[in-house]
């Protein structure tokens, strides 16, 4: 066990680590100036390379150097890798937070009566440090995972609890069984063990840094890709997904295309940014007085519409009415005057899971035409059940029916 982990070579590994992932956090940083956390954790991983550097030469450079300055840049960087996380999360800089156990660790170095040669009393009060400072990391991914739910999140939560956990049992064990130095290098065999840990976690934090950008990155596109950008509902790609979703399990229910009247008119009366305000109250409007379990998206221009699953005809009637009224009465103020606005709805209810949401959109349009036809401002229905009944798979099409009857 001893001699499978040799401290000093453990220390070449961390050195290793540490400046590897300096090298790669600058060179992040220099690539994306905006990201105050690669700053920081660039500084924290130089610093840590630094201080692994300090320890792995005990025995070439004063103690006062290797240990005092190393242990320190070491539980400095540690910090100011918490600090970036703080950076990442938009959240204030405590500057002081690295800062005071660095200072703690110093003065017990400098001014502690014999801490300086007492092996065991460094490794607890290294170990007091690092616990703290792990559960600030624990308590940090926590409620960061609350806000934005990333996995490599937990990843840190999970490597920061071990290394806590780690730290605090290093105290008892430098009472029960302490640490014994020959010529600069710890003879024991659960230091040894306990070094390679940090030389792990190490690891698997540098590793979390970047996947955590690149999750969050991830994450951004995704929402971007399904998310109108003006309204912030669903666009045509998200609705089609979420609607399928339900389709896929045979869910049954009800379509609706919705299409303000008149848009143009406003566009062309009050401008762009008048028609973009209505746009937008109209489906803060929709989204207040729709029930839960509704998907309701913007398919394009002054077009959204509704799925209702599992709802009936009659209540997407009630619920689309209900609607179509509020709009009537949505107070929409720009420069002065108040626009007025009318939605006309085609609405298609039994909609049979079996047949492709394109035919259903394209059915629900010809009532929504109907509507506008028959002078805005209203639903026209459309069975769903009797007009796509064919379109099932394996139904014979009505076009089929009337080859083989007609004349
Ligand atoms: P109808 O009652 O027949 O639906 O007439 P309409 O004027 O509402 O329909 P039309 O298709 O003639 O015009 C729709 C207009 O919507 C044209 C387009 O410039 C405008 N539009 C599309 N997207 C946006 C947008 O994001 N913001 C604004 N302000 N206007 C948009
Ligand atoms: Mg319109
Ligand atoms: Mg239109």
């Amino acid at each position: 066990m001893a001699s499978l982990f040799h401290v000093p070579t453990l220390m070449a590994c961390l050195l290793a680590i540490w400046a590897v992932f300096a090298i790669l956090l600058t060179m992040a940083w220099h690539q994306e100036r905006h990201r105050p956390e690669l700053a920081i954790w660039s500084i924290g991983f130089w610093l840590g390379a630094f201080g692994a550097l300090f320890l792995s030469m005990r025995t070439i450079l004063p103690e006062a150097l290797t240990i005092g300055l190393g242990n320190g840049l070491l539980i400095l960087a540690t910090g100011l890798a918490w600090l970036g996380f703080r950076a990442f999360d938009g959240l204030s800089l405590k500057f002081w937070v690295p800062v005071v156990p660095t200072a703690i660790w110093i003065a017990a170095f400098l001014f502690w009566p014999g801490f300086q040669d007492d092996v065991n009393a460094r490794i607890a009060l290294v170990s007091v440090l690092i616990v703290i400072l792990s559960l600030m990391f624990v308590r940090s991914m926590w409620q960061g995972e609350a806000i934005e739910p990333l996995p490599s999140r937990k990843l840190v939560l999970g490597t920061m609890a071990i290394h806590a956990t780690i730290n605090a049992v290093r105290l008892p064990l430098v009472i029960m069984a302490p640490v014994v130095e020959q010529g600069g290098v710890a003879l024991s065999v659960w230091h040894g063990a306990f070094t390679f840990e940090i030389v792990v976690n190490t690891l698997f934090c540098g590793m979390a840094l970047f996947s955590l950008g690149r999750e969050r990155v991830t994450a951004e596109y995704k929402r971007a890709s399904q998310i109108d950008a003006l309204t912030e509902i669903f666009n045509r790609r998200a609705f089609s997904e979420h609607v399928e979703a339900y389709r896929r399990r045979g869910v049954e229910g009800a379509i609706a295309l919705l299409d303000l009247d008149h848009f143009k008119r406003i566009n062309d009366t009050h401008g762009h940014g008048a028609g973009d305000k209505v746009l937008c109250a109209f489906v803060a409007m929709v989204r207040d007085i729709l029930p839960d379990g509704i998907i309701f998206g913007r398919l394009g221009g002054e077009e959204f519409a509704l799925y209702l699953p599992g709802r009936e005809p009659g209540e997407a009637y009630a619920i689309c009415d209900r609607l179509r009224r509020a709009v009537e009465n949505l107070p929409v103020d720009w420069n002065g005057h108040r626009l007025r606005l009318t939605v006309s709805i085609g609405l298609c209810g039994d909609v049979p899971a079996g047949v492709d949401l394109g035919t259903v959109l394209g059915f629900a349009d010809r009532s929504l035409y109907a509507a506008k036809r028959n002078g805005r401002n209203q639903i026209a229905f459309a069975d769903g059940a009797e007009g796509l009944g064919q379109f099932l798979p394996g139904s014979v099409p009505e076009t089929a029916l009337h080859q083989q009857h007609g004349p």
